[in-house]
């Protein structure tokens, strides 16, 4: 299960695929911390795995505000996702990561990205007022959440491409 979660993710990977069109988005505080990672025999072991080149990972980390992907068309894969459909930085992987499928637009508001396989489960949990940990300080309880249903993919490829 999901760190946290009030649902069962099914570790299929595809938020790591087609949701990461141009990689998941990371502060500087993420980008400092993935990129000491990089230093970690494991990692650099599963990077020359890929027949990626460290140097070129490191240098797109340090350039752009989001760990880059590979493959040329959609489904495209974040550079950290496993054969086995691991992230290889789990610990340390961004706040969207994390959050996914949720996205908290405000204190009120949270989104649902209809992609994710069990996103209907979390949807009826969060109407039920569960709401797991990875969230909790983001979200005001006291009030009333409206819950959205919407498919990300749509939405970030308009947005970012
Ligand atoms: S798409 Fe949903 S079910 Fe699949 S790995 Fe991601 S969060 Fe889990
Ligand atoms: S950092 Fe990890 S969780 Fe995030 S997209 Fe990459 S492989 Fe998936």
């Amino acid at each position: 299960m999901k760190e946290n979660s009030i649902w069962e993710c099914l570790k299929c990977g595809e938020c790591c695929r087609s949701f990461v069109r141009t990689g998941p988005e990371i502060s500087d505080k993420e980008k400092e911390e993935i990129l000491n990672s990089l230093n970690n025999s494991k990692i650099v072991k599963f990077i020359h795995g890929t027949g990626l080149k460290l140097d070129w990972i490191k240098n797109q980390i340090n350039e752009r505000e989001y760990i880059p992907v590979i493959g040329n068309a959609p489904p495209k894969r974040c550079v950290f996702l496993s054969n086995n459909n691991l992230c290889m930085i789990h610990e340390i992987r961004p706040k969207i990561c994390r959050n996914y499928p949720l996205e908290v637009i405000s204190p009120n508001k949270i989104k649902v990205d209809l992609d994710c396989q069990r996103s209907e489960q979390i949807i009826e949990k969060l109407e039920k007022g569960n709401y797991p940990l990875c969230i909790k300080d983001e979200i005001n309880t006291e009030k009333d959440i409206k819950v959205e249903a919407e498919h990300f993919f749509d939405r970030k490829i308009s947005d970012r491409d």
